[in-house]
Order: C-alpha cells, then structure tokens, then sequence
C-alpha cells in the first residue's frame, strides 16, 4: 500500500507549490542557513563561483529546497539530476558542457552514480576539466575540455554512503537536521496559506506533533487533513478535526505509522526486543535493507524508540511503552 508518512519523494510532486524560494523564506536549518548565507555572499563578491556543496540528512527535510534556493541567492541557473538517472560517463559530460558560468548542478541521490561517471567527477569538481576517451581500441584518444567553473550541489541521505574521494572534493559539507515541533508549526501554518485552508494554532500543533520532524510529511500531513475538513463543511482547521483525520489515516500520536509500528512489533514479538541484524529485520518485513535504514529507522532512533549497536539493533524501553507491550527480562551478557 501507499505509505502517506513516507517522506520519499513520488511522481506527481505536490511538494513543489509549497516550497519556499529564499533563504529568508526557509523555516529552521538555522546552523545550515547561517552558513550558505556566509559562502553565498563571499561567492558573490568575489564573483566567483560558489564551492561545491554536499546536503546530508535523511529524505524530506529540504535539500532539493535549499538547492534550489542557492542558485536564485547566487542569480544563476539551477540544473537538476539524479544519480540513477545518469547512466554514462557521456551522460554527465552533456549536462556539464551545458552549463554557464557559476551555474549550479544539483545530483540528487549523488551515492547512487555509478563509479565510471563519478570518474568524470572528480576532474570537473576539481578543475573543471572534463577528461574524456573518444573512440576504442587503439584509434581511442582523451581529449580534455574545459568547463565553466561551476556549483555542484549533491544530496545524499547518509554520508556514509558516499566514496571518500567524493566527499572529500565538497568544500561545503552540510548535515540536515529533524524539525522541532515549533518549527513544523510555522510550516504547516505556511503550507495552510498557500492551500487556502484555515489554520488554528492547536490544529498546526497536532498536524506538527505528528510530522515525524519532517517538512515534506507535515505537507502531506496537511492536505489529507485539509481534504478531511472540506468534506465536514469546516473552513478551519482545528485540533479535534486533525486528530480525527490522522486517527483514520492510522498515524498515530507520535507520528508513527504501520509501517514503523510493525517495524517496532516485530522486533520486539519476533526478536525479544533484540539485539537482531539489520538483514534479518529486513527478511522479516519483506522490506529492502536501504529502505529500512534510510528512511523508518533514522527518525525511531532519533526519537528513542530504537538503538543501532554493534550486535544490532535494540528496542528501548520507550518502544515497548509506546507499543502497549510488557518489556521481556534480558539475559545479561
Ligand atoms: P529533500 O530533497 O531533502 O528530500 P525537499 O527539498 O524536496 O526535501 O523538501 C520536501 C518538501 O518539504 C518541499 O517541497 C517543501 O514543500 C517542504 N519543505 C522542506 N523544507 C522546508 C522548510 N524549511 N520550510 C518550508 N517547507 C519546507
């Protein structure tokens, strides 16, 4: 089934009417957008081109926004890709030879480049020089070409993830953080603007609660609510009418959904609670393994719910509470 708190990105990108064009326009990441304000002004007035920048953090906390944020603060095109999509070396030399000066090239999913073109990379982010082999066998020649010097802006969900010849040619290394509460607020009071439904504080306030710190899920969060309070006649938005359109949607009062609530009883019925591997969870849930730790996990541990150790992960205390479920004595080891 679909899964409405997931913060992946899908085809039909509603997201894109509620994204915020500037930085001044940006709610939290404050660390983040002190930084880029500080590169992008020195860029600026040097009229030079900004350094390559790298946004870490798992999906929909922002950094296709901010992307393309940087490109409208530096006044210059903003291209955009991704790394599955660029299936050869050639692929990457088109766009790259397409782009003006100081423009920015945003890669999405920038781990998922397939090594031969994160070949071509590395000459270009660092020279801005594109090598290339033209033609086999023994008629194949490299020629070099110049590029503009350009901004690469990479997205990736862990920074793990990335080879370390990649992350090292970042100049702008950025980690993106979960959402507080308050601002998730403001965002869904924003989003609510901009969707033409009316928004009481309690209603932004349970909306948010249940947001799992992330921006693209209090978007998504909103319009199911929003289209629940249309269809009961209410122009507003209020406590009661969220709480009872998230009830139904099954996303509970901590912003769990089944899909981490499963996650959660299957460590704990299944596994004691565990310690229990990564692969064996994944087995478990018919769910891949990137998914698991991309996209479920990375909230539930940052919420307390679960903790990744060496001998696996470990349901807390909390977990159990949260689930209604008696906690089992451990061995000690
Ligand atoms: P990512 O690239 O990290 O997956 P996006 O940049 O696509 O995330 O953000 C997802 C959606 O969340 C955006 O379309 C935008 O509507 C919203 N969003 C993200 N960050 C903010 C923010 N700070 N303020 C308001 N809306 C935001």
């Amino acid at each position: 089934g679909e899964r409405l708190v997931t913060a992946e990105r899908r085809g039909d990108d509603p997201d894109q009417s509620l994204r915020p064009l500037a930085l001044g326009e940006f709610i939290g990441q404050a660390q983040a957008r002190a930084n880029l304000s500080v590169f992008i002004e020195a860029a600026k007035t040097r009229g030079d081109a900004l350094d390559h920048v790298l946004f870490v953090g798992p999906p929909g906390l922002g950094k296709t926004t901010l992307a393309q944020i940087v490109a409208r603060e530096l006044g210059v095109n903003f291209r955009s890709t991704s790394g599955p999509v660029i299936a050869k070396a050639g692929d990457l030399a088109a766009q790259l030879t397409n782009l003006d000066e100081r423009d920015v090239l945003f890669i999405d999913e920038i781990h998922r480049l397939n090594p031969a073109v994160e070949e071509i990379l590395y000459p270009a982010m660092e020279d801005y020089q594109l090598d290339l082999i033209i033609g086999e066998g023994p008629a194949a020649r490299s020629v070099k070409i110049d590029l503009p010097k350009f901004t690469l802006v990479g997205a990736t969900t862990r920074q793990g993830l990335l080879t370390t010849p990649l992350r090292d040619r970042f100049g702008i290394p950025i980690r993106l953080q979960f959402y507080t509460v308050e601002e998730l607020e403001l965002i869904v009071k924003r989003g609510a603007r901009v969707i033409g439904i009316g928004m009481s504080d309690d209603g932004a306030n349970e909306i948010a609660r249940r947001a799992r710190g992330t921006p693209r899920i209090a978007g998504r969060l909103l319009r199911r609510v929003r289209d629940f309070a249309v269809v009961d006649g209410a122009d507003t938005v209020t406590r009661a009418i969220a709480d009872k359109a998230l009830q139904l949607l099954e996303v509970d009062g901590a912003g769990l959904d089944l899909m981490d609530r499963r996650y959660l009883s299957t460590i704990a019925l299944s596994f004691g609670g565990g310690p229990v591997g990564i692969e064996t969870i994944a087995a478990a849930l018919s769910e891949p393994r990137d998914a698991i730790e991309e996209i479920i996990e990375p909230f539930l541990i940052q919420k307390g719910f679960v903790q990744r150790t060496p001998r696996g992960r470990i349901l807390t205390p909390h977990a159990f509470r949260h689930l209604g479920l008696e906690e089992p004595q451990r061995e000690t080891v």
